[in-house]
């Protein structure tokens, strides 16, 4: 993660760059995230409880609470603890009218511009602004936006360029960019970067690896083969026998399921490293075990090391053939195994 971040900070020119830890750090524990990611300029969660937690092991950098307060009751925390909320909604100024925090607070204000999901409507900049800048007990405010497309050809011109036209007389600082417009498209920079992803050591986009990106996988997935199995031709292997043998063949079942974050859906074919060398999975994945194809795999045995993903196999690559994308397939990691530190 450490140098995912300096590769995030090459991109980011001067402006400061949140490390976004939502999530458990994309599946990959927040108290190792914020050990590794100590050079970040801040932290971007999602709940107070998360950014109470970063505080809590010492983290003293700017916190941003994406999604802000969830009710009038966060603002003392906020207060308190120094966070930073997202405003994006009405409501959120109403509670902060009613309650003024007790010591003034940065906020971020979000508009949409085009993404429709959270954010104050781009023509109500003016009012909204100014609406925010009567409330006593602010410190100041960032303007802020969010992407949807900056990993597609589309890119983020069609959003980027009105948000700075409607904001650029208001004289403040912002912020726009995740991993993909951080790496993809300079110009929006602005104050305060956000990339998440990245740092985590995927790649955003589909058409270009984390490897030509210069990342390197912050998570290895590994498991073992805990049983060989020779099939004949014809039989099947798994819940609903969903590969059958062509010929005879051997077949690991690997101590790995989808109770461990493994996708359920990955099909026949899904990457895999058995003893470092590339093979797939066969048949549907079951809670604890999943079986892979040992044809190409000789030497493998009981105790052979298996790499779902991470180390010399992209959790991108995993993804594809399972459809679904890095990000969920990181997030899903569930929290029984057993983790090591690398870095
Ligand atoms: C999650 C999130 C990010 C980080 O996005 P990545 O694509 O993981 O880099 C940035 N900004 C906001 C508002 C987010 O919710």
């Amino acid at each position: 993660m450490a140098h995912n971040l300096r590769v995030a900070r090459s991109h980011a020119g001067t402006a400061c760059v949140f490390a976004v830890v939502k999530a458990n750090a994309y599946g990959h524990g927040l108290s190792r995230a914020r050990r590794a990611l100590a050079a970040a300029d801040g932290f971007a969660v999602l709940t107070l409880e998360e950014a109470a937690n970063l505080r809590l092991m010492g983290v003293e950098q700017p916190i941003l609470l994406l999604e802000g307060i969830f009710g009038a009751d966060e603002i003392a925390t906020c207060a308190e603890l120094d966070l930073w909320p997202v405003l994006h909604h009405v409501t959120q100024l109403d509670w902060l009218q009613q309650q003024p925090p007790a010591r003034p607070i940065q906020v971020f204000l979000k508009f949409d511009s085009g993404m429709h999901r959270l954010g104050f409507p781009l023509a109500e900049h003016a009012a909204i602004v100014a609406r925010t800048k009567s409330l006593s007990g602010l410190a100041g405010m960032t303007l802020m936006t969010h992407f949807a497309q900056a990993d597609e050809a589309a890119g983020v011109d069609w959003q980027l360029q009105p948000f700075l036209r409607e904001m650029g007389g208001h004289g403040l600082p912002w912020s726009s960019a995740n991993s993909a417009a951080l790496l993809r498209y300079p110009e929006s920079q602005g104050a305060w970067v956000r990339p998440g992803l990245m740092l985590y050591g995927a790649s955003p986009f589909a058409d270009v690896s984390a490897e030509q990106l210069g990342l390197r996988p912050a998570m290895t997935l590994q498991s073992e083969i805990i049983s060989v199995q020779t099939l004949q031709s014809g039989e099947g292997v798994g819940y609903g026998q969903l590969f059958r043998a062509e010929r005879a063949m051997r077949v690991g079942v690997v101590a790995c399921g989808y109770a461990d974050g493994y996708p359920r859906h990955a099909l026949t074919g899904t990457p895999v490293l058995v003893n470092g060398r590339l093979s797939r999975t066969l048949g549907r994945v079951s809670m604890d075990m999943l079986c892979v194809d040992l044809s190409a795999c000789a030497d493998a045995n009981v105790g052979s090391p298996v790499v779902l993903w991470g180390d010399g196999l992209p959790a991108d690559a995993v993804a594809a053939a399972a459809g679904t994308s890095s990000y969920e397939l990181l997030c899903a990691l569930a929290a029984r195994g057993p983790v090591m530190d690398t870095n």
